[in-house]
C-alpha cells in the first residue's frame, strides 16, 4: 500500500501524458507536430528550463472544451489516488489559456467537473488554486483575477509560477493583497531559480502560506531560521530539480539536511507528466536515493497534510493524520 499523502505543489497542465494529447489533439482536430506517442515522450526529454516550457505551452494547444480539462483532471487524480493521494491541491494557469481564447469558464468549469466528483470517484478530496504567471505583466495577473470573479466559489487560492528570475514576488504585491481582501489563500514560487531574496519578499510582500520550492534558502542560514521559526511549509520538486538541473543528481538534493534542520518540508511531484514521476513515485524515489529513515517519511507524509489548506475541514485533516500514524514505514 503507497504512502497516505497530500499533494500541494502540483500544474495541472503538467500531468497531460502524450496518449492522452494525441486523444485531445484528434478529438479538437489539432494538428501536432510529432508523429506519434513515441516521438512526443522522446520531445519529453528536454534539457532545461526553456525546452521544457516551450513544449508545455505548446501541448496545451489540445485543451480546448470543458471536457478536456474534465479528462486531464480525471486522469491525474486516477493516477494519484493509485499513488496513495489522499487530497491534491491543484494549480492551473488561466493566463495560458485565456491567451489563446480559452474562457476562465471552460477551464474552472472543466476541471471542476473532474474535482466535483473527485471523492466519490477516486476518493481524493481537491482544492484549486489559481495561479498568475510572474513573467507577465502585474496588470495581466490582476485582470486574470477580475475573470475569475464568477468561480470564486471553485477557487481556494492563488499561486505564482512559470519562469522566476528577473520576476521578484513584488511585481504582485497589489494583485495579491486584492487575492486577500478577496478571501483567498496565497502561495507562489519562489527560491527555485531565483535568489533566497525572492523567499523572503514572498513572504513580507505577498503574505504567503506556503512556499512552493524555496530550496535556496539553504543559502541564507537567518532565512532558514526563520522559516523554520515561523513552521512555514515548503513545497519541494526533487524529481523536478533534477529535470530542470537546480541540483545535479537526487542523491546530492539537500532534503535530508533541509528536514535536519527543522524545516517543514513536503515532496510534490509539479509537473510529474515531464518530470518523470507522480506523487507516490517521487516518494520512492526519495526514500531509496536519499535513503530517509522512516520516522523522516512519515514526518514529510504528516506534513503534506498539516501544510494543506484544510482548515474548513479538520475532521478530514485528522482522519488523514491518523492513517500517517498508523502507516508502516518500515
Ligand atoms: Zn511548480
Amino acid at each position: 500500500m503507497p504512502v497516505p499523502k497530500a499533494e500541494l505543489h502540483l500544474h495541472i497542465e503538467g500531468t497531460l501524458e502524450p496518449e492522452l494529447a494525441f486523444a485531445l489533439a484528434a478529438r479538437n482536430g489539432v494538428e501536432l507536430p510529432y508523429a506519434d506517442t513515441g516521438t512526443l515522450r522522446e520531445a519529453y526529454r528536454f534539457q532545461d528550463l526553456k525546452s521544457f516550457l516551450d513544449l508545455y505551452y505548446a501541448l496545451m494547444t489540445v485543451l480546448r472544451t470543458e471536457r478536456d480539462f474534465a479528462d486531464l483532471a480525471d486522469a491525474y487524480l486516477a493516477r494519484a489516488a493509485a499513488q496513495g493521494v489522499r487530497h491534491a491541491e491543484i494549480f492551473f494557469d488561466p493566463q495560458a489559456h485565456l491567451a489563446r481564447g480559452v474562457g476562465m469558464g471552460t477551464v474552472v468549469e472543466g476541471l471542476w467537473r473532474a474535482l466535483g466528483r473527485s471523492e466519490e470517484r477516486h476518493g481524493v478530496s481537491t482544492r484549486l488554486i489559481m495561479c498568475f504567471l510572474r513573467d507577465e505583466s502585474a496588470e495581466s495577473a490582476m485582470a486574470t483575477l477580475d475573470a475569475a470573479t464568477p468561480y470564486l466559489h471553485r477557487i481556494t487560492g492563488v499561486g505564482l509560477d512559470s519562469a522566476e528570475v528577473g520576476h521578484p514576488p513584488r511585481k504582485f504585491r497589489e494583485v495579491y493583497e486584492a487575492a486577500a481582501a478577496l478571501g483567498l489563500r496565497r502561495v507562489a514560487h519562489a527560491g527555485e531559480e531565483g535568489p533566497p531574496e525572492y523567499i523572503t519578499e514572498a513572504l513580507d510582500v505577498l503574505g504567503v502560506e506556503r512556499v512552493d520550492h524555496g530550496l535556496r534558502c539553504v543559502e541564507e542560514p537567518a532565512l532558514v531560521e526563520r522559516l523554520v521559526r515561523e513552521r512555514v511549509p515548503l513545497t519541494l520538486c526533487p524529481l523536478s530539480n533534477v529535470r530542470l538541473r537546480t541540483v545535479d543528481t537526487l542523491a546530492g538534493h539537500p532534503l535530508p539536511a533541509m528536514l535536519d534542520a527543522g524545516l517543514m518540508c513536503t515532496v510534490n511531484s509539479d509537473d510529474p507528466a515531464y518530470f518523470g514521476g507522480y506523487a507516490g513515485d517521487t516518494f520512492d524515489a526519495v526514500r531509496e536515493t536519499l535513503g530517509l529513515a522512516p520516522e523522516r517519511l512519515r514526518e514529510l507524509a504528516r506534513n503534506s497534510f498539516l501544510a494543506s489548506f484544510l482548515e474548513d475541514d479538520e475532521e478530514r485533516r485528522a482522519r488523514y493524520l491518523a492513517e500517517v500514524e498508523a502507516y508502516d514505514f518500515g
